[in-house]
């Protein structure tokens, strides 16, 4: 159902539904603690005609994401002889020699690098918006597009590569442009699904900013599924999160599609 053989139909099927719930990506919206708004006063002390002002989150969203699973580096560095057993067993259980010169290092180069492929476990959302997000009057849409995107199946341990584009509409409040490719690539590099992946980047955002509306658009390709042959080796599969005025407002979420496209 979620693989499409045009990156377009999906999104263009998306944004002429009503509910644009893709592939049931909002059934767990009500289950998200709801943004309980930060002070808007400028705390005493501040300069205040400063433009920008960093703000944190305010306390329900750091609770919320409190709770994401993290990994420490000791915890890599605990885990690893465990992992590069691990690696052993399955080459050997591939027929293979473990012994022989090529495969060595194999165990502790792979085990070494999966650790890398999930980093994203050793790192907190919170942590990289805590001093990002800033106050300003600026009310068109920001769009960023054509992020690189490098995950791992959660299914098969297989690569799912592709291109995210982010859009919203501010409130009052804005990210550092360069905070929304940190975003992906925390949750990319973990256990994906690719419509789980794409519902937290969207839902991540309305979180941080509480702004108009979110688009989120994933483009990838799983090789689980052109290597396997169940796809040709072009087929993408296409997601996207609607929320706010993008979800309520065809003419918002258009405008969003047009835009990533051109
Ligand atoms: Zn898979």
């Amino acid at each position: 159902m979620m693989e499409s053989p045009k990156p377009s139909a999906r999104a263009s099927e998306a944004s002429s539904s009503n509910d644009t719930a893709v592939n049931g990506l909002l059934d767990g919206m009500e289950k998200m603690p709801k943004w309980n708004g930060a002070p808007k006063e400028t705390p005493k002390g501040e300069k205040p005609n400063s433009k920008s002002i960093p703000r944190a989150p305010c306390s329900s969203v750091m609770e919320s994401w409190k709770e994401e699973r993290t990994r420490s580096l000791e915890d890599n560095e605990i885990s690893l002889p465990s992992i590069v057993a691990a690696y052993t067993t399955i080459l050997r259980g591939l027929g293979e020699d473990p012994q022989r010169q090529g495969l060595l290092k194999t165990p502790y180069r792979a085990a070494t690098a999966m650790q890398f492929f999930t980093k994203g476990y050793q790192e907190k959302i919170i942590d990289v918006l805590n001093d990002a997000i800033f106050d300003e009057d600026h009310d068109e849409m920001v769009i960023v597009k054509d992020i690189d995107m490098f995950s791992m199946c959660e299914h098969h341990l297989v690569p799912i590569f592709g291109r995210v584009h982010i859009g919203y509409l501010p409130n009052k409040r804005v990210l550092g442009l360069s905070k929304l490719a940190r975003i992906v690539e925390i949750y990319s590099r973990r256990l994906q699904v690719q419509e789980r992946l794409t519902k937290q980047i969207a839902i991540a955002i309305t979180e941080a900013l509480q702004p108009s509306g979110v688009g989120v658009v994933v483009e990838a390709t799983h090789m689980c599924m052109v290597m396997r042959g169940v796809q040709k080796m072009n087929s993408k599969t296409v997601t996207s999160t609607m929320l706010g005025v993008f979800r309520e407002d065809p003419k918002t979420r258009d405008e969003f599609l047009a835009l990533i496209r051109s």
